[in-house]
């Protein structure tokens, strides 16, 4: 047993502050009051700092990651935010949901994730039967419709056929029987672009059915993109659109995936986009979105690339009349976007091309001597098309705030560990930076808090995690008077110390697997 003794209780609620002292025992909470007993328990003196829920990340890929043998790249940087949940699977892409023998297993992950054979499951069951108590972190994860699309047609990208369409929703609903807190689409990639909006009516009729909630990675972030006519209204709010029509006639629990605003031109689509989202939680509809606190954030290079050119083969791709279209389209769009190749920064293109890492696509076109337009086709040909990019001017700092204070927002980081090239920095500092813009922008930190950790797992039906209460797991994170993080505790363990240099040993194999109960 540990006491916690004198410290600022936030308690995940959203409710104000309060001192007191909390009573753990193995991995629960077993009583929260004012001057508790110690009795045998081994005491923590807590005067002058917070002690709040583990933060939980709203918006994860790291289900990939949870099966490698040297963990701790993966997750270290997480639990050194304070982080001791993730939900995972977003975006479509989940690394369970495909039969290791599907002649299109090498396709699944979108050429963001790759599995190795030891880490393929294809049961969302058996995944998690696999990594309960394998990683520091707790892991609750959807299943991808991405991934089980994948798994029965490949990267077809006509509509599926009757006994396709028939098996994928198979795959997904065994998912949900299996424990997966819900499905996540990803509308943008390879093959959910390729989705008809009956389909995914059908696999958010499926949410419903099982009340597990649906992640969106929309078709449209900006403005304009490719994925609508050129010349109609905001493609964003055309997508939103999409998404609306998938919950009123579905009434599916859904969030709408890292809501960003790509392109400078995108950024007057801020509030009508909110007032749609808000309209849908005013008419009862359980609907939230999470957000990250930085302007960037990680994608593939292909995904600013039209549909229509990404269902070429690679000769048709070489015609001097597909480039130019390509070319012209590209042209209109970065300009009515004000979004541009100096925005997109190269993270890694293939082992044969470090030159390019680091650098934006227009100082890359500088070295070649070559246009922007034609280096980034020269990029996305020397990579495979498999060269992953930091975005730029997704929002900016007002956005950052709005959305921060808009109450069906939740954090997250989106990040995870690249073995190569450079990393996202929302890998290892989202979270802390949260806390600091909570603080600059004058938000209650109870309420910061809160979208940290019990409006993230009321959203995501965690159960018993993300509030300090009894009975709930002992899942804590503690934080000097400024802001710094001090300790961190997963299901009862201390697995992170500043004042003993940090990560403990003790991390290694503490974590749950959270199956949807
Ligand atoms: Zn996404």
């Amino acid at each position: 047993m540990i006491l916690f003794k004198g410290g600022t209780i936030i308690d995940g609620s959203g409710d104000q502050p309060f001192p007191g002292d909390i009573l753990i025992e193995d991995e629960h909470i077993c009583q929260i009051g004012q001057d508790i007993d110690p009795g045998e328990a081994q005491v923590i003196d807590l005067t002058g700092r917070i002690i709040t829920p583990g933060f939980i990340d709203a918006h994860s890929h790291n289900d990939w990651f949870c099966l490698k043998p040297d963990k701790r790249p993966f997750f270290d940087p997480f639990l050194s935010q304070g982080i001791t949940t993730l939900i995972t699977g977003n975006c479509g892409f989940s690394a369970f949901g495909c039969s290791a023998d599907s002649p299109y297993i090498s396709e699944v992950g979108g050429g963001l994730f790759h599995l190795s054979p030891s880490e393929r499951y294809e049961r969302c069951r058996d995944w998690l039967r696999e990594i309960d108590g394998q990683t520091s972190l707790n892991v609750a994860s959807l299943i991808g419709h991405g991934t089980a699309r994948t798994a029965v047609a490949g990267l077809q990208t006509t509509e599926l056929s009757e006994q396709q369409l028939a098996d994928m929703m198979a795959i997904l609903e065994q998912g949900l029987i299996d424990g997966a807190a819900g499905i996540s689409l990803g509308l943008m990639y390879a093959p959910g672009l390729f989705a008809p909006t009956e389909e995914l009516i059908e696999v958010a009729r499926l949410c419903a059915k099982y009340d597990r909630i649906l992640t969106i990675h929309p078709r449209a972030e900006s403005a304009i993109s490719m994925s609508y006519p050129l010349l109609s209204k905001s493609h964003l709010i055309q997508a939103l659109e999409e998404i609306e029509q998938l919950v009123r006639s579905t009434g599916c629990r859904t969030v709408y995936s890292h809501l960003i605003f790509v392109g400078r031109r995108s950024w007057k689509d801020l509030e009508p986009a909110l007032k749609r989202l808000e309209r849908l939680a005013e008419d009862g509809y359980e609907i939230g979105f999470d957000m990250y606190p930085f302007h960037f954030g990680a994608s593939v290079i292909t995904v600013v690339l039209p549909d229509w050119y990404m269902k070429l083969s690679a000769e048709e791709r070489q015609k001097p009349a597909v480039r130019l279209k390509l070319r012209a389209m590209v042209a209109v769009t970065t300009k009515l976007l004000g979004f541009g190749f100096s925005d997109m920064t190269i993270a890694y293109a293939g082992q044969d091309h470090p030159e390019y890492v680091g650098k934006t696509v227009v100082e890359i076109a500088r070295l070649i001597d070559q246009s922007p337009f034609e280096a980034y086709l020269k990029i996305c040909e020397d990579s495979d098309f498999k060269a992953r990019v930091l975005m730029g001017s997704y929002q900016n700092d007002e956005i950052v705030e709005r959305l921060m204070k808009h109450p069906l927002s939740v954090y997250m980081t989106d990040a995870w560990y690249e073995e190569a090239g450079i990393q996202n920095a929302s890998l290892d500092q989202a979270f802390l930076k949260f806390l600091e813009l909570g603080r600059k922008h004058q938000m209650p930190l109870e309420q910061v808090i809160h979208k940290m950790s019990g409006q993230t797992a009321k959203r995501y039906q965690l159960g018993d995690r993300g509030l300090l209460k009894p009975d709930y797991k002992a899942d804590l994170s503690i934080l000097n008077e400024d802001l710094s993080l001090d300790m961190v505790f997963c299901n009862g363990i201390r697995v992170y110390d500043r004042a003993s240099g940090g990560l403990l040993e003790e991390r290694h194999h503490v974590s749950q697997a959270i199956s949807y109960r």
